[in-house]
């Protein structure tokens, strides 16, 4: 059966490239980095030369980079290292919208002894750093905003809320797991002070991530260890991968330019097809600047859920917008932050490309999604033609 991998933002193919330059690693220069002889070395050497892949990527200097096991470990290092490094301030900002590695933290630091200040975002998922002037405090350890959304791509004004936060005399983390690999970035040219990639969403292996931190930034090491990392990070680093995220950092500034252009206009046919087809599609973020990879569509009175498995059928893999594949029924606290009307969350869909796919690839998903969505419609509850619908609205609570 043909597949089409549209589930990009969720994780990426390792290229061929980036397996290829790791597999000596495994094999031959199997050295631990920290060790005194010539074959350690060896390996430190190559770690370096990774840390100076990943740091040009992103406009930073070499020892700005820490490697981390995953973009999950990098957020709560940048967040809890600020912290603990400031014992006295015990006030957080983030947004409403961000990933679980940020949100579901401050959820915890909220219970134990930290206030947590969350921004809202308006209809078109956009923050307004006028609120978030507001909301920095002579005691705000750290503000917390991601670069661009996972489940939309919008894309926040983040050096005009780096510049506010630096104002006010406040520490900046941004997670830019979705932004690094997709859209130019310049660190050397920005006041963010602490920044999170993840290795898995721009063609290198799960299992591996890292930090930049800028120079001058007073932050407390999350795993306490060995000397790794110039005290940062203890742990013997995950070699390979190490090697890898280089590699894949490399490939992705090579391949900005296509990103930007040939899997952008991939993804715009993609979503205007998807409209025409089906009608009562809403895109979710489409007023605000999005990452060019990435569209969320809501499809009025259906189910996201049953959309996905009937596109999987077909071998088209997307995801839903709402966690309701977890088991759980509530529905995306992205697109409940914008406002997203009930009828419309719970039939969010979201497609995100890469520089694998194919005008064919968009071609079967048009091909497909909209009688799938057609179908499903006819047979709703949620429809407006149907007398359910005031019934079955009023038993969900969202
Ligand atoms: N932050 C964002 C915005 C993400 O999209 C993800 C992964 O989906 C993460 C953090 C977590 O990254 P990892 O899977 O490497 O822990």
């Amino acid at each position: 059966m043909k597949v089409v991998y549209a589930d990009n933002n969720a994780t990426t193919k390792v290229a061929p490239e980036v397996l290829e330059e790791m597999l000596p690693f495994f094999s031959n220069y199997y050295g631990n980095p920290s060790s005194m002889h010539l074959f350690g070395g060896q390996v430190a050497k190559n770690i370096d030369n990774a840390r100076q892949k990943v740091a040009a990527l992103i406009g930073a200097e070499p020892e700005e980079i820490v490697f981390t096991s995953c973009g999950t470990e990098s957020d709560n290092t940048a967040i809890l290292g600020i912290l603990r490094a400031n014992p006295r301030k015990k006030h957080i900002v983030i947004s409403r919208v961000e990933h679980p590695a940020v949100y579901n933290l401050c959820t915890y630091l909220a219970q134990n002894g930290y206030h947590v200040t969350e921004l809202g975002v308006d209809k078109n998922g956009m923050l307004n750093p006028d609120e978030l002037s507001d909301a920095v405090r002579e005691d705000t350890a750290v503000v917390s905003i991601m670069y661009a959304n996972n489940e939309t791509g919008v894309i926040f004004p983040i050096e005009k809320i780096a510049g506010i936060v630096k104002q006010k005399g406040s520490v900046l983390h941004t997670d830019a797991v979705q932004a690094v690999g997709k859209i130019p970035l310049n660190l050397s040219q920005s006041s963010i002070d602490l920044l999170t990639i993840s290795g898995h969403k721009l063609h290198a292996p799960k299992g591996v991530g890292a930090l930049y931190i800028r120079k001058g930034t007073s932050i407390s090491p999350f795993i306490i260890g060995g000397h790794q990392e110039k005290n940062r990070r203890g742990g013997t680093e995950n070699v390979p991968s190490i090697i890898g995220l280089g590699k894949a950092c490399e490939l992705a500034k090579k391949c900005m330019g296509e990103e930007q252009t040939r899997v952008k206009q991939l993804r715009d046919r993609l979503e205007r097809e998807i409209v025409e087809k089906a009608p009562d599609a809403i895109i979710n973020g489409y007023k605000s600047p999005r990452l060019p990879n990435t569209t969320n569509i809501s499809f009025e009175f259906v189910e996201g859920e049953a959309i996905l498995l009937l596109l999987n059928e077909k071998g088209i893999c997307a995801s839903s917008g709402s966690a309701c594949t977890s088991g759980s029924l509530e529905p995306s606290h992205v697109l409940r932050a914008m406002g997203v009307p009930f009828t419309a969350v719970h039939g969010s869909v979201r497609l995100s490309l890469c520089r694998y796919n194919t005008s064919e690839d968009v071609d079967y998903i048009v091909e497909h999604l909209p009688p799938i969505v057609r179908r499903l419609r006819q047979i709703s509850p949620y429809n407006r033609d149907s007398k359910f619908q005031g019934q079955v609205s009023a038993s969900h609570h969202c």
